[in-house]
C-alpha cells in the first residue's frame, strides 16, 4: 500500500496559515498575482494568516532590488500580509537566505538517516544516459548512477561540493488530496526520481527548503500554481524523511492566453509592472484572469 499523506478539511482550522512565496528573479508576472490571490482569498476566508516568504536561495538568479519591486507590486495588486520581512514576527528571518542553519539541520538529518546520497553526475550526465525516462514536466527521471549502499555514505560534515540527492522509494505510489483538483497520485521513480536537496555550489534546493520553510512557519495550506504538482510529491517524501506533519495543497490553474497557450512566465509584457505602465488596473486583471 502506498503512503497516503492525511489531512483535516483542508485549510478550514482555526488556524488556517498560508503563505505567498515569491523568487525576486525578475518582477512578479501576473499568473504569480493571481495565484497569490487565491491564497489571499483562502487565509481570509478561513479568518487565518497569511506569511509573505521571499525565496532567494539561488545567488545567481534573485536581485534585492526585485524583492522590493515585488513587496510593491504586491501591494498595488491589493494583496495585504500579516507576518513576513518588513513586519516582525515569532518566524523571523522570512528570507530563505538568512535561514541557511535551518536547511543545513534538515539535511544532517536526511543523511544520517542514509536517506540522501551524493551525487558527482553533471547535469549532462544526466540528460545522457542512456534511456533516462523523462518524468512528468520533462525533467529526466535521475537513473540512480550514483546510488549507494546506505553503509556506504560518507560521514561528510557539510554538503558542498557535490550533489545531494534524495533516493525516492522507486515503485511507491504516493497520493494527496487536492483543494482544488481531489484526489493525486505519482509513483516514485517514475514520474519523478531522486531529486536534488543540496547543490554543489552549497545552496540548499528548492524542495529542501520549501519543506523545511513551511513546517518551521506552520503552514496549514500551500496554495501555489499547478506546475508545482509533481513538486509536491517530491516534497511528501520529505515531510516524511523529516518526520513532520505535510500542510493541505491547493494547485491552482495555470493562465492561458485567448488561444488556449499557457502564458510564458518569462513575458515580460505580463509582469504587473508592465500591465500597470499600459494602464490597466490591478481590478480589471482580477476580473480578467480569476
Ligand atoms: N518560489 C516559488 C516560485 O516563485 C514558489 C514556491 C512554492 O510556492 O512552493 O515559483
Amino acid at each position: 500500500m502506498g503512503f497516503v499523506a492525511t489531512f483535516g478539511a483542508p485549510g478550514m482550522t482555526m488556524n488556517y496559515r498560508g503563505r505567498l512565496a515569491p523568487s525576486p528573479t525578475g518582477y512578479l508576472h501576473v499568473g504569480h498575482a493571481i495565484t497569490f490571490w487565491q491564497a489571499f482569498t483562502r487565509a481570509r476566508a478561513a479568518g487565518g494568516r497569511l506569511v509573505l516568504r521571499i525565496e532567494d536561495l539561488d545567488p545567481a538568479r534573485c536581485r534585492p532590488e526585485f524583492r522590493e519591486a515585488i513587496a510593491e507590486d504586491l501591494r498595488w495588486f491589493g494583496l495585504e500580509w500579516d507576518e513576513g520581512p518588513d513586519l516582525g514576527g515569532e518566524f523571523e528571518p522570512y528570507v530563505q537566505s538568512e535561514r541557511r542553519l535551518a536547511y543545513l539541520g534538515a539535511w544532517q538529518k536526511l543523511r544520517a538517516a542514509r536517506l540522501i546520497y551524493p551525487c558527482r553526475c553533471s547535469r549532462r550526465d544526466v540528460l545522457a544516459s542512456a534511456g533516462a525516462p523523462h518524468g512528468e514536466g520533462n525533467e529526466p527521471v535521475y537513473p540512480g548512477t550514483c546510488r549507494m549502499e546506505a553503509g556506504e555514505i560518507a560521514a561528510a560534515e557539510a554538503p558542498a561540493g557535490v550533489n545531494w540527492r534524495f533516493r525516492v522509494p522507486d515503485g511507491e505510489t504516493l497520493h494527496f488530496l487536492d483543494g482544488r483538483l481531489g484526489r493525486q497520485s505519482a509513483v516514485a521513480g517514475q514520474q519523478f526520481g531522486d531529486f536534488l536537496v543540496w547543490r554543489r555550489d552549497d545552496v540548499p534546493s528548492y524542495q529542501l527548503a520549501v519543506v523545511v520553510d513551511d513546517a518551521t512557519m506552520r503552514i496549514t495550506e500551500v496554495v501555489r500554481g499547478a506546475d508545482l504538482l509533481v513538486s509536491t510529491f517530491r516534497q511528501l517524501l520529505l515531510y516524511r524523511a523529516l518526520q513532520v506533519a505535510a500542510p493541505a495543497f491547493f494547485h491552482t490553474a495555470l493562465l492561458k492566453d485567448a488561444t488556449g497557450r499557457r502564458l510564458a512566465k518569462r513575458d515580460a509584457a505580463l509582469s504587473l509592472r508592465a500591465l500597470r505602465g499600459s494602464g490597466v488596473t490591478a481590478e480589471e486583471l482580477r476580473a480578467k484572469f480569476l
